[in-house]
């Protein structure tokens, strides 16, 4: 039985802008209810503090208030978190053949898993949201492993833990280097979804690596698997 392996973010669900719009969302929030700055300042001043800290950072809007006030403001950081995760998950939403998709692979017999470059609860978090976790027997970050896609680590613990060998499997991801080229390296098949590369690109990709199927979304998946 095969074992399909795929990325999360912009490969089962869309996150371009995302983080941008919830974190607008933020600054309003906090700047109507007394954060004195104007949206701009404010807003530069959390993406400043997002460069500085990393995005996983946790605690972007204490720090926030911490740099206007002198010390944490409790309710415009709650506020801030509260608009900021509304936002972010009214925006979460899967690309929509997704679901259909899954269903389709499951019903053809493969096995299905997740291997993601991210935090492990978060990655969880969006699949448990979108009600897709129960498809996937594993999900493999490389929080969890140490390890990042494209190296091959990964990918061979993917294999290891899915109980499957390279030549069985296949790599469904949106980003060329990381996702397709890394599965290629650790000897599985790799399929390139949603890429956005150029056609210059993606011409270079067909000569180099003939064996590597490209489709433009998830939802073509069905006529080569
Ligand atoms: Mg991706």
């Amino acid at each position: 039985m095969k074992v399909i392996f795929f990325d999360i973010d912009d490969t089962l669900l869309g996150t371009s802008n995302f983080a941008k719009v919830a974190r607008e969302a933020a600054i309003n929030m906090m700047v109507e209810n007394g954060l004195p700055l104007s949206h701009s300042e404010a807003y530069n001043l959390l993406q400043e503090i997002i460069v500085e800290k990393g995005s996983n950072y946790n605690k972007h809007f204490n720090l926030l208030t911490e740099r206007v006030y002198g010390k944490e403001n409790p309710m415009l950081i709650a506020l801030g978190m509260v608009s900021y995760h509304n936002v972010k998950f009214a925006l979460l939403k899967p690309f929509a053949k997704t679901l259909d998709i899954l269903i389709y692979l499951k019903s053809k017999g493969y096995r299905l898993a997740v291997i993601s470059n991210g935090r492990t609860i978060k990655q969880w978090e969006k699949l448990v949201r979108l009600n897709l976790h129960n498809f996937f027997d594993e999900v493999i970050t490389s929080e969890e492993v140490s390890i990042e896609k494209p190296n091959k680590g990964i990918f061979e613990e993917s294999l290891k833990r899915m109980n499957t060998k390279a030549e069985n499997s296949i790599m469904v991801g949106n980003k060329f280097d990381v996702d397709v080229l890394g599965g290629l390296n650790a000897g599985m098949d790799g399929i390139l979804v949603n890429s956005n590369l150029s056609e210059d690109k993606l011409n270079e990709i067909r000569k180099n690596y003939p064996e590597v199927i490209i489709i433009d979304n998830i939802s073509q998946l069905n006529e080569y698997l």
